[in-house]
């Protein structure tokens, strides 16, 4: 049977016949080291050399011009879409298959996201589907673009970047560019992957990575803004920080702040763990690969690899099934048999709190979301 074939080949791949997880955390370098060091030192807490060390080194890595640590990925995704300006009752432009956080994060503002089809060959936000639904629905007026059929802004676009397989991110930039809409990368998913050299994130004002425990490098819970404008990077650490105006002892804050700001120890663990980030990525790039060459002889199967002209880090790896109902028999042997997958998320317009939302029929979006199958994906270290 050729589940069978595939579920022995992950536990020949992982080296085991024991349960093989979908992703999981690899704590192989200086983790233990740096954290006594914030215990020794006291500093646990939100201040500490850590987390500045953590954000100039992201930077480094991203080739961003400042990087600012947040709490978590999601409310990274919050303070990106606040500091571009989005407004309740804005509309944003974002696709349905993700995870519930981009949408969270549009809902906590009071903006509603409006749903765009994805490509198939990326499966992130297609630049057609934006250009087309503008084209269709919007006008620009004298402050900004807006949805001629509900009247509202139409502020900002969030492309996300799925399972670390980069969108077409330039086209979407520009797309939005002539109609004035900002971008956010969703790039919580795609440390270490690059478009055509660049690494994601990096391609619009403001991008997102998240260090949780499953992503490709963890600080427990953790997240990161990546800024091209180091002014609004200062804006956004003034943010995340309560906006306190500095002072030797006076309590002064000067606007509505936040505390979304990473305790040294997550960025301790996150420090530890950047140094092995390329390793990492070497890894699971040598495991997408040892599937590739798998999956080509299986009939009915199809490994998605990564879109032309980019680098994935391959973060979790996917298989496209010929349809719902195998999708569903593979899920069940798989889980029966030791090796876990999982289906895509459930999409976002199917959730009761965005089922109202407008989308443009998604047709790629619902093909997809029938086929798609994660399966293990851990690095090797
Ligand atoms: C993980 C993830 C986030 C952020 O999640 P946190 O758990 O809050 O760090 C946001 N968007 C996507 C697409 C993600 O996969």
């Amino acid at each position: 049977m050729q589940y069978k074939e595939i579920t022995d080949f992950v536990h020949e791949l992982y080296g085991t016949k024991e349960f093989v997880p979908l992703s999981v955390p690899q704590f192989a370098g200086n983790e233990k080291k740096y954290l006594e060091e914030c215990i020794d030192t006291t500093f646990v807490s939100s201040v500490g050399p850590f987390v500045d060390r953590f954000e100039k080194e992201i930077a480094a890595y991203t080739g961003a011009a400042r990087a600012v640590v947040c709490v978590s990925g999601t409310n990274a995704l919050h303070m990106s879409l606040m500091l571009t300006g989005v407004q309740r009752d804005d509309e944003v432009l974002t696709q349905a298959l993700t995870f519930i956080a981009t949408c969270n994060a549009i809902s906590y503002i009071g903006a509603h996201p409006v749903f765009l089809d994805v490509d198939k060959s990326t499966l992130g936000l297609s630049p057609d589907a934006v250009k087309a639904w503008l084209e269709a629905n919007a006008e620009l007026r004298a402050d900004g673009c807006y949805n001629r059929r509900t009247g509202r802004r139409v502020k900002a676009c969030v492309p996300m970047h799925t399972f670390g397989h980069p969108v077409r991110i330039r086209e979407i930039v520009d797309v939005c560019r002539k109609w004035q809409v900002e971008v956010v990368e969703d790039a919580a998913e795609s440390i270490g992957s690059l478009y055509k050299g660049q690494h994601t994130g990096t391609f619009a004002k403001i991008g997102a990575l998240s260090f949780n425990g499953n992503k490709t490098i963890t600080t427990g819970g953790g997240g990161m803004l990546l800024f091209q404008d180091p002014a609004v990077g200062e804006h956004a650490k003034h943010l995340t920080t309560q906006a306190k105006v500095p002072h030797r002892w006076e309590f002064r804050h000067d606007e509505i702040g936040y505390n979304y700001r990473m305790p040294n120890i997550n960025a301790a663990l996150g420090c530890a763990q950047l140094e092995n980030l390329d390793r990492f990525i070497e890894s699971k790039r040598q495991i997408a690969s040892a599937y590739a060459a798998f999956f080509k002889d299986i009939p009915g199967v199809q490994f998605f690899t990564e879109p032309e002209g980019c680098r994935s880090n391959y973060w979790l790896n996917a298989i496209i099934l010929e349809n719902r109902e195998a999708r569903d028999a593979f899920l069940e042997y798989s889980n029966d048999n030791g090796v876990m997958t999982r289906p895509v998320w459930e999409l976002m317009n199917r959730l009761p709190m965005f089922e109202n939302c407008e989308t443009d029929g998604l047709a790629n979006t619902v093909w997809l979301a029938d086929r798609i199958v994660n399966i293990p994906s851990s690095a090797k270290v």
